[in-house]
């Protein structure tokens, strides 16, 4: 089976075509389809076949969770047991958006779909073909990222192509997404409101609308010691074919250890991959030079994280070093998926140097 790809633009949407996918979706099959955070890989949310099937094609391990995507308010209700305060004021202010709501799960969303687990994701995407296709597919659609697991997430439709254009039936190309990194993830199971992954929603905002919110331990400690709570932020992720490390410590300093490495690596005839920023690019001397976006506007480095790191693997790059990217709001969430990506691979050029 090669997927069938058709081109859509949000604002002048083609309702024959949604009609299909959704039917689609609704006999058990599986479409692609863009969001504002990354592509999606759409299942019918109700139908265990459906979920299996999505495992089945990304490769991913079955206790790992799928997000199960609504597009009308009234929904939730039907998902969920109970909707504690916070979440149906995060629904308020947040949604249609990039956030993400783990619930105590109704019977009729399966475990299959919620990697058996109790509880269920639930999350109102604010695109507009993603919303017609949740309604002509019933309502309810499981979708993870749309990559094979274990691979930097799809913000293109060519990346979906690339990963999984012979596992799925149809592919929804809305062009490039607009944010870049998947949504935020708050549990709602516990007293206090747990982030389980960092987004585009900072802590900091989710703190200024509930009050008290705290980050899950698993996401702030490095070490394999604490587990973090969502299943799937154990695994490693985002990863490129190259070996990749984060560089850390004062910009010049960073610059002048990458350089070395690059021209080390060019004595052996080897390249090496370099992840910049418009602001640092040019200061470079060797391998091969990948602006990220511009430190003055952190959602261009959001937006190409994930398209730099698969660009890389055309490149035939013995190792990738990249920059860190700290930045106010969403630094958490950046650093989050760059340190997965590079297996927690971290170098600080300050403390080598001494
Ligand atoms: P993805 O579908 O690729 O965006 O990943 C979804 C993330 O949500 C994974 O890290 C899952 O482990 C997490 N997740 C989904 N459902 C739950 C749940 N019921 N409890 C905790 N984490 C969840
Ligand atoms: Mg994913």
């Amino acid at each position: 089976m090669r997927a069938e790809v058709v081109s859509m633009d949000a604002e002048h949407l083609d309702k024959e075509v949604i009609k299909k996918a959704g039917q689609i979706l609704k006999n058990g099959g599986l479409v692609a389809f863009p969001t504002e955070t990354v592509y999606g890989l759409g299942g019918n949310a109700l139908d265990p076949k459906a979920s299996m099937k999505i495992y089945a094609a990304k490769g991913r391990p079955s206790d790992n969770p799928l997000i199960v995507h609504i597009a009308e308010i009234e929904k939730l209700k039907e998902v969920t047991t109970e909707i504690p305060e916070g979440a149906r004021i995060l629904a308020e202010k947040y949604w249609p958006g990039p956030l993400t709501m783990i619930l105590p799960k109704a019977d009729i969303v399966p475990k299959e779909t919620t990697g058996g687990l109790d509880s269920v994701a639930v999350r109102f995407p604010s695109d507009v073909i993603a919303q017609e296709l949740i309604k002509a597919a019933g309502g309810f659609v499981a979708a993870p990222s749309a990559n094979t697991s274990g691979r930097p997430s799809p913000t293109m439709a060519e990346h979906v192509e690339e990963d999984l254009g012979d596992a799925i039936d149809m592919i929804l190309d809305g062009g490039q997404v607009g944010i870049g990194l998947e949504s935020t993830i708050v549990d709602f199971t516990e007293k206090i409101p747990v982030v389980l992954r960092p987004g585009y929603i900072s802590l900091e905002m989710l703190q200024e609308t509930l009050g008290e919110v705290r980050m899950d331990k698993g996401l702030l400690i490095t070490d394999s010691s604490v587990r973090p709570k969502a299943p799937g932020m154990k695994y490693r992720h985002y990863a490129p074919e190259a070996d990749l490390s984060i560089v850390e410590g004062e910009t010049e300093k960073v610059i002048t250890y990458i350089n070395s490495r690059a021209s080390e690596a060019e004595k052996q005839g080897k390249t090496v991959g370099i992840i910049a920023t418009d602001e640092t690019a040019g200061l470079y001397k060797a391998g091969v030079i990948r602006s990220i976006g511009s430190r003055a506007e952190e959602e261009t480095i959001a937006h190409h994280l994930y398209e730099v790191l698969r660009d890389f693997d055309g490149d035939g790059v013995s190792a990738i070093f990249s920059e860190a990217f700290y930045t106010p709001k969403m630094g958490q969430a950046i650093m989050n998926r760059l340190l997965k990506a590079a297996g927690h691979k971290i170098i600080k050029v300050q403390e080598e140097q001494k």
